[in-house]
């Protein structure tokens, strides 16, 4: 039997043609047409003023960290649930994490862990310079709250929409809301440019400074003239060539995932003991990735080696930062809800190119599951 995968590429087909045309015109570079197009159909989508298209979603969070002159002293708040990399680029910056725990509706930043932590460091005075919130598996986060807070301790939200690019809360797309937003278009992700992510801002001088900071901080001199440091983080022309053929079937990319998840949660209605996350009434999550919760002492971890036995990928819950190796030794404001949903959740076969048959198949795997 084929394999099944959690989430691989689809093109739309009009891939070929594009990156053959930027092939063609020799437009193999970090810049080009495609990637002012790529740019302008991002910021008109997701409603910014201004997007730089980056080589990731990590290089696009690193940068707006440095556009906020997070520095050694400075302390930033994360998402705990989430995946690494939206924590890595606050050491990269050698400033310090302090991870915030889950709610149990959008399994999201929870807003009153974080107002514990915001008062804990206000009274230590460390509060911190950003606070980085995250759409995880595409559904959009408690904004109304995290903003009302982050507006009255006066601090800067970078959102990390790496997961949920399409994904509206109440009027507006994810990634929209914050002093930044980020995508990224690797392989797994909704749509892809093979490697690739974006920054987003209102702000169009920042987003004018991160394209500086992306192509090796360049001077205007006839020579190389540095007065910053600077990064090579720039998405090449051929990536955007691609990322704009996939960009003209975002919608139809969406509905997919949301079907997947459709799919999976009526055909596994009658097990009780699983949980499917609901849809805020003013949320639309684009559903990435479809996961289910498991309940009343069952545990996902034999219904993934059994679908694993047969070539079937699903994946627990991402691991909470504050549980990993490398951060256990940073602070952590919450009461166990992202543990929680860590050891009960498994991400299910999500592709917007599974096919009915490889649905069903696995549906009919994870009923066997229960009875072995
Ligand atoms: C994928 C992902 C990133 C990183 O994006 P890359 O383009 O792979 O660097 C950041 N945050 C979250 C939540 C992600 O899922």
């Amino acid at each position: 039997m084929e394999k099944i995968w959690l989430s691989s590429p689809h093109m739309s087909g009009k891939e070929v043609l594009y990156a053959t045309d930027a092939i063609e015109s020799n437009w193999v570079a970090p810049l080009g047409p495609y990637v002012n197009k790529m740019e302008r159909m991002i910021s008109e989508k997701i409603g910014v003023n201004d997007t730089a298209l980056l080589s990731s979603g990590t290089a696009a969070i690193h940068l707006a960290l440095r556009l906020l002159h997070i520095t050694q002293e400075d302390f930033v708040f994360c998402q705990s649930l989430t995946f690494s990399a939206s924590a890595n680029p606050i050491i990269y910056e050698n400033a310090t994490p302090v991870f915030i725990d889950s709610e149990v509706e959008t399994w999201n930043m929870c807003p009153e862990a974080l107002e514990t932590a915001l008062k804990k460091h206000q009274k230590i005075g460390k509060l911190p310079k950003a606070i980085i919130v995250v759409h995880l598996y595409g559904m959009p986060a408690k904004m109304d709250e995290i903003i009302s807070l982050a507006e009255r301790y006066g601090i800067p939200i970078i959102e990390d929409a790496a997961e949920a690019i399409g994904s509206k809360y109440k009027t507006d797309y994810c990634g929209s809301f914050g002093a930044f937003g980020i995508l990224s278009f690797n392989g797994n992700k909704l749509i892809t440019t093979s490697g690739g992510g974006a920054l987003l801002s209102n702000n169009q001088a920042a987003i004018v400074k991160s394209r500086f900071l992306a192509s090796q901080a360049k001077d205007p001199a006839p020579h190389y003239e540095h007065s910053e440091l600077g990064f090579n983080y720039r998405m090449s022309n051929v990536s955007a060539a691609i990322g704009c053929a996939q960009l003209e079937v975002l919608e139809e990319r969406i509905k997919a995932r949301r079907a997947n998840f459709e799919f999976y949660k009526n055909e596994l209605s009658d097990f009780s003991f699983l949980k499917f996350q609901k849809e805020p009434k003013h949320s639309f999550s684009n559903r990435w990735l479809s996961c289910v919760l498991f309940e009343k002492g069952n545990t996902p971890e034999t219904t993934r080696l059994y679908l694993e036995k047969h070539n079937i990928e699903t994946r627990p819950l991402w691991k909470p930062m504050h549980l990993q190796p490398i951060y256990k030794s940073f602070s952590f404001f919450g009461s166990g809800i992202s543990e929680d949903l860590f050891y009960r959740g498994l991400c299910l076969p999500s592709g917007s190119n599974l096919s009915i048959e490889e649905k069903v198949r696995t549906v009919d795997l994870i009923k066997k599951s229960f009875s072995n």
